[in-house]
């Protein structure tokens, strides 16, 4: 998904309605999911099956992995993905710097706290949302609300329930066809 946030509409989606990243996901997917040979790898669809299947993400799109990366900037300071600079200038900030701090002090950062705690970071919208132990609230900087921080069901939400439940459908409908006990 391209970065965007409740502040910066996604430019296909302004008002909020439709879900026209879905759609061309959904259409890239069953491309990808029906080749009788595997072209290329597409990190989003292989964890949006993994986590169908009970598994982890890889990628902080999708899932509730804990985030397992920060960023060295080439003054020493540690930052946050890159990605949050998107929400607003500063957002990746934590403060520490490689010449100064371990960077184990990374991980009492407010920030990076909460995207280490899997569903205790997501509001109440995505704890309600049958699909959020795949979804995962989707992109953290995707989240983003001025008046209320991260807290925030995706600005994709519509996408992304439409995306999980796709491919949901397709994994559960190939399952469904295999003999009994083939697949445990
Ligand atoms: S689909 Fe929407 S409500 Fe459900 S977990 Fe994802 S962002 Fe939250």
């Amino acid at each position: 998904m391209p970065h965007a946030n409740w502040a910066t509409r996604p430019r296909l989606a302004r008002d909020g309605t439709g879900t026209p990243y879905a759609d061309w996901l959904v259409a890239a997917f069953d491309r990808w999911y029906a080749a009788p040979v595997q072209e290329t790898r597409i990190r989003l669809f292989e964890d949006l099956i993994s986590l169908t299947l009970g598994g982890r993400s890889r990628s902080e799109q999708v899932g509730l992995s804990p985030v397992a990366v920060v960023v060295v900037e080439t003054d020493g300071a540690v930052e946050q993905v890159d990605s949050l600079k998107s929400a607003y200038p500063g957002a990746c900030s934590t403060g520490l710097n490689v010449l100064t701090d371990p960077f184990t002090a990374a991980l009492a950062v407010p920030g990076v706290v909460a995207r280490q705690i899997g569903r205790e970071a997501l509001c109440r919208s995505c704890l309600d949302c049958p699909v959020h132990r795949i979804c995962g609230g989707g992109h953290y900087a995707h989240r983003y609300r001025p008046a209320d921080g991260f807290r925030n069901p995706s600005v994709y939400c519509h996408d992304l329930r439409r995306l999980v439940d796709h491919v949901q459908g397709r994994v559960t409908a190939d399952l469904s066809r295999l003999p009994a006990g083939s697949h445990r």
